[in-house]
Order: structure tokens, then sequence, then C-alpha cells
């Protein structure tokens, strides 16, 4: 039977022809870059940011952050993951961009690369973010417990005093000595120091120090990834004069501060997605991809699951404050179909078609 199919395919070039993983990468990077985004400060901004996103990290960026994160995740280390965001009366406990997307990344860390996933957030959205993981199958236990079972993800705080932020993320490092730090949707700050939201607003609400933990990482040649979809996030410090360009109140922003919201705060990959979510399970198929675990792509019904656990939590839509079945603005069915198309561009991307006589 090989004998035929090999005559069959005689006159066919043996691939590759390019790097598969690269082709993987940019239907990956295609799909998760889709402008969907209502009019307002977030249309027409994903094309320009991830262009620049490329330019900065020479080549797809899920593609660069998939290869390091399989290359330095070993079986046991911990994994340090950050979401969440606190904007009292309208997300008091936060929205469902962010949580679905690292419960997503806290599977394939632990049951594809045998990492302990660690979560950072705020204490006011553990709810919801503890539920979205649950819903995912995963358990959630304390650091202690969670070591004594093979996959469990642990959810702890991390301080939101700047005085304290620097030594408190020195007593984490030494503790759980993470072999990287990712963060989604996670706001950081600007040239002076301010965080913003994504329509140049002034926040000054309780935010975890996510970016002096990332400092401190650094130093100690942690691995750190960010991935989001505004500019006022964590990780564009890479691209921020890209963000000062083409984002609405990059530059200037809406508060006194007027030096605009491009978040300064830069990680060794910055993955950017029309929704934050997206860059996550994009991120996901790409290790799912490398290891050939085509299985740890979340399924609809499992994306529908965590949508709807987030929201049941509190966790709101952030482009509308609705307590809907939606995640910026975008109905939630639009994530659901996306992990079932990443996960055919993996497999396909991962097998031999069959061999035809014309
Ligand atoms: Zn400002």
């Amino acid at each position: 039977v090989e004998q035929q199919a090999a005559g069959m395919t005689q006159s066919i070039p043996s691939f590759p022809w390019r790097d598969n993983f690269e082709i993987l990468a940019e239907s990956i990077d295609t799909l998760t870059t889709v402008e969907m985004t209502a009019i307002g400060p977030g249309r027409g901004i994903v094309r320009p940011l991830y262009d620049a996103a490329v330019a900065a990290q020479g080549g797809s960026p899920i593609l660069s952050a998939a290869r390091r994160l399989v290359e330095v995740v070993k079986p046991g280390s911990t994994v340090v993951l950050s979401t969440g965001i606190v904007i009292p009366d309208f997300m008091p406990v936060g929205e469902s961009d962010g949580p679905p997307g690292i419960a997503a990344l806290c599977s394939i860390l632990s049951l594809g690369l045998g990492a302990l996933p660690i979560v950072l957030c705020e204490e006011e959205t553990a709810p919801p973010i503890r539920d979205t993981i649950e819903a995912l199958g995963l358990p959630v236990r304390t650091y202690e417990s969670a070591k004594c079972l093979a996959t469990a993800v642990v959810i702890e705080e991390f301080t939101a005093d700047p005085a304290l932020a620097a030594a408190d993320a020195e007593t984490l490092l030494d503790r759980l000595a993470p072999s990287a730090i990712i963060t989604s949707e996670k706001l950081g700050v600007n040239r002076v120091g301010v965080t913003h939201t994504s329509s140049g607003k002034r926040l000054d609400a309780k935010r975890l120090r996510i970016e002096t933990l990332i400092e401190a990482a650094q130093r100690r040649g942690i691995y750190t990834l960010a991935v989001g979809d505004n500019g006022n996030e964590v990780g564009f410090g890479l691209i921020a004069e890209a963000v000062r360009e083409h984002k609405p109140y990059g530059r200037e922003c809406q508060c006194e501060c007027g030096s605009g919201l491009a978040c300064v705060n830069a990680t060794d990959n910055l993955i950017v997605a029309t929704v934050s979510n997206w860059g996550c399970y994009g991120l996901t198929a790409m290790i799912a991809g490398l290891i050939d675990r085509v299985d740890l792509i979340p399924r609809r019904e499992e994306v529908h699951r965590m949508i709807d656990a987030c929201v049941r939590a509190g966790g709101i839509d952030g482009a509308t404050a609705m307590q809907s079945m939606s995640v910026d603005g975008i109905p939630s069915d639009v994530e659901e179909s996306m992990v079932e198309m990443l996960r055919v561009i993996v497999s396909m991307g991962l097998r031999r078609r069959p061999p035809r006589p014309f």
C-alpha cells in the first residue's frame, strides 16, 4: 500500500516546501485577528498593531510564544498566569474577555506540558475566574493541595500596593520559581505611570501590580508573554509607538495626565488579537500543533460552558457592560466556532491528505 501511495505521489515535491508550523501560525494569526469590533475606539486597530507586533518579534508572535513555552515549561514546573480587571460600577468583578482564554492555557499547560498553572488576580475577580476554569473541568485548589494532584489550577492574589510590589514579587518568585509568566488582558501603566481603560479614561481602581512582577521575573531570566487587544495592557511596551500612532487615545488620553493610554510595560513576546481570548485560543492551538495534542484545543461546548460560567459569576461583556453571552460585544457563538476552526486548522496541518490519482 505504501509503495502504491508513493507511486501515486511521485510527481509531488516532497513536503515541506515551507516551514509547516509557519503555515499553521499564519492560519491561526489570520483567524484570531479578523476585524469584528463595532465602531468605537477598538475598531480598525488590530491589523496595524498585529503588523507592528510581527515586525518587533521577527515573525508570528503566536509561533514564537508557543515555541518558547514548549521549550521552557518543564514537567513539574509552575507557570504564573494573570488576568482580571476591576472597574467599579461597570465591571466590579471583571469581564468575560480574559478568564476563558487563560483557562484554555491552563489546560494545555497542565495536560500538555505537565506544568502547575498559578493564576494571579484581584480578590474581586477570583470568583468568575475560578468558575470559568472549573467549567473547563480543571479543579481549582490551594497550592499545597494542587502539588499533590496530577492536574489542578491554583488561584492566588498578588499585591495591588505599589509600595509592596517589588518585595512581594521577589518573595513570590522565590516561592514558585515559575518557568514562565503569561498575562491576558491585564492592564499596565503608560509612560507617566497612569493606568487607562481602553477608551483612554484614567483608572485608579484596585489593580494588582503585575508589571512589577514581570520586571522582577525578567531580571531573573524568566520568560514573559502577554496577550492583549487594545494597547493599554501589559506587553504593549514592545510596540508602544504603534499604539500611539494607531489606537484612538493612544497618544492623547481622556484624562489630565495627557500622555496617552499606550502601555509601556514590555514582555518577551506580545500576542495581539481582535479579542484577547482569541489570542489565547490561538496560542493553545499552536502549542497543540507543536506537541501533537489536538485534543487539548477546547471544544465548542467547553467554550460555551466557560463563557456561561464567567457571566453567571458576574463577568460582564467589556464592550457593553451587559451580563450577556458575548465577549467584547461579539456573540459567544464566534468564540465557540473559532475553537472548532482552530482544531481543523491544526489537525489538517498535521496530516497528509490521501493520495489522489488525478
Ligand atoms: Zn491619561
